[in-house]
């Protein structure tokens, strides 16, 4: 088995988002895609590095999935299982385990998922935390009205920023806390919990990184603005994030004492924090390759080598061949994702400035999500963004620059909902 390819489960993976594809291709690993189950995909259109799919119903029925996954890998092994989307972490870490592959396990992957249990873990690592309440329910409000305010408001198990919300003051709270049970209930599935945290204001960063065998390489460190609410929509990631040498230590720091506090050991981590002062503050840590692959996007043509494909070989048990913990990676360029702002609600009649960036010669790919007859529901019920760019730039100063120009040179029309 070790002179054929190795093969990796990839669950849930959209393959109009190429990166993940790309690297596994590049890296000679053979991907069984398992598409999300509301995916339609056609044999002949997927990324040559698929070899197989198999569809799984991972929150229909999750011990029918573990136990196909089982007979599949009885019959002809695969090396590894990995998801770049967050709510299938845990079910990722369960199946690796089961099957003997290598993974975080069941109770990293727990810590990596509940932000109560997060902050928890964090906090009793020593390291920066905001004072934080966990309720079980909305109507334990107040429980979290002796915080300092402004607070924020998000489901124990969100993701995408869903139903995360500002409270400015405790006069808000019950109905800010109502509105984020609300969310849960609808759009997560399930009422699992909150969690109230004091804001951080700070401007924003998010860093990638690799993890084996215990040891951490922080690949990449980038901007991601300044949202203040009350609604935290995903806005720019630029990277390298200019930023002071002592000031990228500590957060590099701060990143890698979260990773042994939560006990991710190995595999690729999406970290965002806030920065106040010259102090890191977690927000999350995802153990996953951020933005569906587009970490692969950023850190690829920031050093230079290749982030997914080493996750997938550490997946698979083989060791990382781009990183190397010993020797962390110099920034050669910049990279940029800038996304779309939805920009007001409504059935959209027309999406102006696209088309003319597809001939930029610094833009790799535009990635479009909604079109012309798409509704946007204002916020905070969320539709998705409507479109990512992603560029690169020879410095950040540049892709700045080039996203400011997009602030204008993108415009969404909209018809009021219900018109035509
Ligand atoms: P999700 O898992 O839904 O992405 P996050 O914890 O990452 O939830 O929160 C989403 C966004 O909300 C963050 O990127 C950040 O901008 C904002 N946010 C969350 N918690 C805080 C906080 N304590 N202080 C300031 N902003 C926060
Ligand atoms: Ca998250
Ligand atoms: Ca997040
Ligand atoms: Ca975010």
């Amino acid at each position: 088995v070790s002179t054929q390819q190795p093969r990796v489960v990839l669950v849930y993976q959209r393959t109009t988002l190429p990166w993940v594809f790309d690297s596994a291709e590049r890296a000679g690993i053979r991907l069984i895609l398992v598409p999300r189950p509301d995916e339609t995909v056609t044999a002949d259109r997927l990324p040559p590095a698929v070899a197989d799919v198999l569809r799984l119903d991972i929150d229909g029925d999750r011990a029918g999935a573990l136990a196909t996954l089982r007979q599949v890998h009885e019959a002809t092994p695969f090396q590894g299982i990995c998801t770049l989307y967050d709510p299938a972490v845990p079910f990722v870490a369960e199946a690796a385990e089961l099957l003997g592959l290598p993974g975080i396990g069941r109770d990293a992957a727990l810590g990596a998922q509940d932000k109560r249990v997060m902050r928890e873990r964090l906090a009793a690592a020593g390291l920066n935390v905001p004072r934080f309440v966990g309720l079980k329910d909305p109507s334990a409000w107040e429980e979290a009205a002796h915080l300092d305010f402004p607070v924020v408001v998000k489901p124990a198990h969100g993701f995408s920023s869903l139903g995360v919300t500002k409270a400015e003051h405790p006069d808000e709270l019950k109905a800010v806390v109502e509105e984020v049970g609300q969310v849960c209930r609808g759009k997560l599935g399930e009422a699992r919990g909150l969690i109230v945290e004091e804001y951080l204001d700070g401007p924003e960063f998010a860093v990638e990184s690799l993890a084996h065998r215990g040891e951490v390489t922080v690949c990449s460190i980038g901007y991601k603005g300044e949202p203040e609410g009350p609604y935290f929509e995903e806005s720019v990631y630029r990277a390298p994030a200019v930023l002071p040498e002592a000031v990228r230590d500590a957060i590099r720091h701060e990143v890698t004492a979260a990773h042994a506090a939560l006990g991710i050991a190995d595999g690729p981590t999406h970290t965002e924090l806030r920065l106040r002062g010259d102090r890191p503050y977690l927000l999350e840590l995802g153990a996953r390759i951020g933005g569906s692959g587009v970490s692969e996007y950023i850190v690829r043509n920031v050093t230079g080598r290749d982030f997914a494909a080493d996750a997938l070989r550490i997946a698979a048990g083989l060791p990382p061949r781009s990183f190397d913990s010993a020797r962390p990676p110099a920034a050669t360029g910049a990279a940029a994702n800038y996304i779309v702002p939805c920009g007001g609600s409504g059935r959209i009649t027309a999406i102006h400035g696209l088309d003319e960036l597809r001939a930029d010669p610094r833009v790799d790919h535009i990635v479009q999500m909604l079109f012309p007859g798409d509704v946007v529901r204002p916020y905070p019920d969320f539709t998705g963004y409507p479109a990512f760019v992603l560029s690169r730039h020879a410095t950040t100063a540049e892709a700045e620059e080039f996203h400011r120009a997009l602030e204008t040179a993108i415009r969404i029309e909209y018809a009021p909902e219900g018109g035509r």
